[in-house]
């Protein structure tokens, strides 16, 4: 007979790889891009989340191109706001009670009158939307490695001088295949400096040697998937040894086809190794599910038991840049999860927000104008429309 198991949403937990724009509602997309006169391709506005196979060139463009439509639908402060708020509604409902949100503000800065306005109003829609719901919130500034390299380093002073204010840390992403990761050492070597987490991708489009570049060139703390390392024994014993926390974004590395299917994911792998992990959504609006959709897909997948869920989710916020006291609630809350008895009462009730200073954990996240689930109302796409 099989077991009962307690529900994954009431895990507490930390998400710590998530995407600005890729975190917005595809209801929230429709709006805004109503609102503002963005035509979306169907691939955006048609019910199921676009395919995508970014294994190649051809693919990840398409991918980037969709990312482009939708980020120009962010406009104003107000959009801003809204975006962040939702996500961390969104947190909470899937039990985070930290969330690390990932963005680069060039993207923003043309409209929101330049680059440090544009940080500005993220980190006080960031301090808004954390009192708002009770998840905490941290700040990861990314550059673009698709970009000129002095980009980033101008990127990297920024965060470094909101280093204190709410900047919890500096990433690279896009292609993993285009450019060198030590191009970017210099970006890196100025974040590190001020304090801040070094978190670039790698391992995801590229192979085990990304990762190595990462650790070697740019003094990485977490890796952005890493899943790959699963490919190089020697690897998995590095990141083991150093304890460097892999973002693993199981359902990315399906729709972007990394791996065919969710059992291909190599969780077990990184698990075995003793490589920590910190379960992610990556860009729900694009992948159609958010973050206790990971551990769910861990459970009936790779046959996680709840103890060793519980166990992710302690490493994911062990791997976090949150305070003490939200480290100390969440991991005390992941005992409680643990402590009860699976099948019971766990259908209800806010998850890991929950006893924030913030009183109010988030039990109206159905009654918000949203109008469905975290997997309702997700993107439509027609099959394959090419762009
Ligand atoms: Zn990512």
């Amino acid at each position: 007979m099989e077991r009962p198991h307690r529900d994954v949403r009431l895990l507490p937990k930390a998400h710590l790889h998530l995407h600005f724009t890729g975190s917005m509602r595809p209801g929230t997309l429709l709006e805004l891009a109503d609102r503002h006169g963005v035509h979306l391709p169907e691939a955006l506005s048609s019910g199921e989340p676009p395919r995508l196979r970014a294994t190649d060139e051809r693919g990840w463009f398409r991918f980037q191109r969709l990312y482009d439509v939708a980020r120009s639908v962010l406009r104003t402060p107000e959009d801003i706001r809204r975006l962040v708020l939702e996500a961390a509604q969104e947190d909470a409902a899937d039990g985070s009670g930290w969330l690390e949100i990932q963005v680069d503000p060039t993207s923003y800065a043309p409209r929101l009158g330049g680059l440090i306005p544009a940080l500005e109003t993220v980190l006080e829609a960031v301090e808004d939307a954390s009192r708002a719901t009770g998840v905490g919130i941290g700040v990861v500034v990314a550059a673009n490695r698709t970009k000129h390299p002095l980009e980033a380093r101008t990127l990297a002073r920024l965060a470094a001088r909101y280093a204190d204010h709410g900047v919890i840390g500096f990433g690279l992403s896009n292609d993993e295949r285009r450019g060198m990761a030590r191009d970017f050492d210099r970006a890196f070597a100025i974040a590190r400096d001020a304090g801040l987490l070094a978190a670039p991708h790698g391992g995801e489009l590229a192979g085990a040697p990304s990762v190595h570049d990462c650790l070697d060139d740019l003094g990485a703390d977490r890796i952005g998937h890493g899943v790959r390392a699963a490919e190089d024994p020697r690897l998995l014993e590095r990141l083991a040894e150093a304890q460097v926390t892999c973002e693993v974004c199981p359902t990315s590395n399906v729709a972007l086809g990394v791996y065919e299917k969710p059992g291909d994911v190599p969780l077990r792998t990184l698990w075995d190794a003793g490589v920590p992990m910190a379960l992610g959504a990556d860009d729900p609006l694009l992948f159609g599910s958010r973050l206790a959709a990971q551990y769910g897909l861990a459970r009936e997948h790779h046959a996680f038991t709840d103890e060793e869920l519980a166990e992710l989710a302690r490493q994911s916020v062990r791997a976090s840049r949150a305070p003490q006291d939200v480290r100390d609630r969440l991991l005390a809350g992941i005992d409680d999860w643990l402590a009860r008895e699976p099948g019971g009462s766990g259908t209800s009730g806010a998850p890991g927000a929950s006893g924030a200073s913030a009183g109010e954990p988030v039990p109206g996240q159905r009654a918000d104008g949203r109008t469905g689930g975290p997997r309702a109302g997700r993107v439509t796409a027609a099959d394959g429309t090419p762009l």
